[in-house]
């Protein structure tokens, strides 16, 4: 997808205080004909969130819409899986439209980016958390030699850093930090980040899945192909590159396709990539009431999506009911899963799955 069918900035809501800091107004000079309109918070915006009957309206919304904010809390939450922290976010919503994301939950379905403008704050933070945590004890699942900070646990940072600096003062600040690094997840290919030069202290983490099933629920990424040819460029410019199997969706021929999409990246990526090569792997969580919001846009996702006869209810921490694969079945699947992996990418090391 073009970057400007992902992101064609009209209209910005602000908090009154976003003007204070110099990442608010260089946002602010980089969309000068963007509608401004003043909002007691980022959090609440009616005229923007909630919305889920309509989606031509909040597919508009996440491509014209951007919402502008200042952090408030800035502490660090022990992860264990993806990281050893989840740093505070500069970042809240995205621009592309996965039909089975759990970041609209919380804001409503219409969520557009939300970009937090006092980055040095959420620097600063990190920084001071990093210093009290000394020298990783022992090489963990999570990384060999450093404390790993997630950082972008409720967006996209690929497709924040085309609107703004905040990733590539991330990245900076890793590069100095000797005993962190940080780490996200994408689902976008965003080649400016190849100049941010991390000197290996940032992980990026390409979310990967069959072709086919992607173009059915990733809705507005970047096709399958783009993000594993990515993976030696980023290396290149000193990312540390795995991978995230994630979501692994069931149907009938899913070994298939996995099998050739292992294939396909075995194919494609440099020795160097393979040697650094590991991977997390999340079967899907659904979300009832996700289903419904997904009936009524995009219902041939929810065939694949939404599979009661072998799912099973949990109420999630926050209510709603979640549905996972069931307890056993899961399991299985999961060792299914793990030794095609094993098979045909031995090299590619498993760092969990769930
Ligand atoms: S890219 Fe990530 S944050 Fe964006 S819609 Fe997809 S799953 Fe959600």
């Amino acid at each position: 997808m073009a970057r400007r069918d992902l992101i064609d900035i009209d209209r910005i809501f602000h908090e009154a205080a976003v003007a204070d800091y110099p990442r608010g107004r260089e946002v602010f000079s980089r969309f000068p004909n963007a509608e401004r309109i003043e909002v007691p918070s980022h959090w609440n915006i009616p005229a923007l969130h909630g919305n889920e009957g309509s989606v031509e309206d909040w597919l508009h919304i996440k491509r014209s819409t951007l919402v502008l904010g200042v952090k408030k809390g800035l502490s660090m939450r022990p992860n264990g899986r993806s990281a050893h922290f989840i740093a505070p976010s500069t970042s809240n919503g995205c621009a592309m439209a996965c039909a089975y994301c759990y970041v609209p939950r919380r804001k409503g379905f219409s969520n557009p980016i939300s970009l937090f403008v006092n980055v040095d704050a959420v620097g600063a933070a990190i920084t001071r958390h990093a210093a009290k945590q000394g020298s990783l004890p022992e090489p963990d699942q999570i990384d060999e030699a450093a404390w790993v900070y997630d950082l972008g646990e409720n967006g996209d940072l690929s497709v924040d850093a085309m609107i703004c600096d905040n990733v590539r003062d991330l990245v900076a600040l890793f590069r100095g930090l000797p005993n962190a690094k940080g780490s996200f997840a994408t689902k976008a290919v965003n080649r400016d980040l190849l100049a941010y030069d991390p000197q290996g202290r940032t992980r990026i983490r390409f979310s990967l899945m069959p072709a086919r099933i992607a173009r059915v629920v990733d809705v507005r990424t970047a096709p399958m192909p783009e993000r594993i040819a990515a993976i030696d460029d980023f290396l290149a410019a000193g990312y540390e590159v795995h991978v995230n199997f994630s979501p692994v969706i069931l149907y009938e021929g899913w070994e298939a396709d996995w099998a050739a999409l292992f294939d396909e990246i075995d194919g494609t990526i440099s020795q160097a990539a393979k040697a650094q090569l590991k991977c997390e792997i999340i079967m899907l969580t659904h979300n009832a009431g996700l289903h419904d919001v997904n009936l009524g846009w995009h219902p041939k996702a929810e065939d694949l999506l939404w599979r009661p006869d072998i799912q099973e209810a949990k109420r999630s921490e926050g209510g709603g009911d979640n549905l996972r694969y069931r307890t056993g079945w899961k399991g299985k699947w999961l060792t299914r899963f793990k030794a095609l992996l094993a098979e045909r990418m031995p090299y590619c090391r498993v760092r969990y799955a769930f």
